[in-house]
């Protein structure tokens, strides 16, 4: 059965609180199988997850992920901050090694494996990880992220998000790699709207993410074309999406940004797809 999940960043400003709150109302339509808050580096804003999560799954009673890092937080912190979550009836965490923030890079784990082992010790969540189908920046080599990887499912992840990505045949052979290395686990495309072009280019250069020339094509001749910079945004979404469901993928998972628009045109364009698919072979 195909499903999307979506991903949300807790609001800081009351303004911020009401936008989220309105998207995730209006998302919830799309029957998401569950949704995701990101935590901040370092547990800055902890307590903005924790209401946004907790909040989220009461008023849609779509199950609700917190995200939880560990760089830069006590293993005190970390296993208060699951015991708040499992007493609140919260019961999946997207665990992650987050990024040095003040330049604290206390590590209280000494890889994700142990943190995803410590999290399944302390109450029985179900634990989602991340994963990079264009390679971690810091990662040795694709084989080395790969280990990492199974280690994680090894100690009890069961689900692994990809880094947004927009090439589609990359994701194709990392999924073909990861099998061949023994990781069985669903391994989710996350996708990321592009609604400011000029962001999302410094954030794939950040992470590594290649940018296609279609891509860059595409915004490059708008004012030629005539087309509005969320016209093109849609139509790469669909093209991305579309062509996900076609190659057999069930999932997709939406960084949303707290918006709307983009978010409902790659769900309804995913699961009408898959809709479409499935009388086509009923119909064979
Ligand atoms: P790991 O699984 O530990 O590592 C992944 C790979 O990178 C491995 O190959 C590992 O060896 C290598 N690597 C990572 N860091 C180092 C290092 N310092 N030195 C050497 N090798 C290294 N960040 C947040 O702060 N909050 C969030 O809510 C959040 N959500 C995310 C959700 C998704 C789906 C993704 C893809 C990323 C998210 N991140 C978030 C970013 C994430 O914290 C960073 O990418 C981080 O650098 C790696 O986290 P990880 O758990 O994947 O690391």
């Amino acid at each position: 059965m195909a499903y999307v999940s979506f991903e949300y960043f807790p609001g800081r400003t009351q303004k911020a609180k009401n936008q989220l709150e309105e998207t995730v109302s209006v998302l919830a339509e799309y029957q998401p199988e569950f949704q995701s808050v990101t935590y901040g580096a370092g547990g800055s804003d902890k307590q903005g997850t924790f209401d946004a999560v907790v909040s989220m799954q009461a008023t849609t009673g779509v199950p609700t992920a917190s995200h939880l890092t560990y760089t830069g937080s006590t293993q005190e912190e970390i296993s208060a901050f699951a015991d708040d979550l499992w007493n609140s009836g919260i019961r999946q965490i997207v665990a992650l090694r987050g990024d040095p923030r003040d330049g604290s890079d206390h590590l209280p784990f000494s890889d994700t494996p142990e943190f995803v082992a410590a999290l399944k010790e302390c109450h029985p969540f179900e634990v989602a990880v991340a994963c990079y189908p264009e390679v971690h920046p810091k990662a040795q080599s694709l084989e080395a992220d790969l280990e990492v990887l199974k280690a994680k499912q090894d100690a009890g992840a069961t689900l692994a998000i990809t880094q947004f990505f927009f090439d589609n045949s990359v994701f194709y052979e990392y999924v073909q790699k990861a099998r061949e290395a023994g990781i069985t686990i669903p391994i989710l495309p996350g996708i990321l709207p592009i609604y400011n072009f000029t962001k999302v280019q410094e954030m794939a250069e950040a992470c590594g993410t290649s940018i296609p020339e279609t891509i860059r094509e595409a915004f490059l001749c708008r004012e030629v074309c005539g087309s509005t910079d969320m016209e093109i945004a849609a139509e790469i979404l669909k093209a991305q999406v579309s062509d996900l469901a076609c190659a057999g993928h069930e999932a997709i998972h939406i960084y949303t940004l707290n918006r709307v628009p983009l978010a409902q045109v790659a769900s309804e364009t995913f699961l009408k797809t898959h809709e479409g698919l499935s009388s086509q072979r009923q119909v064979a």
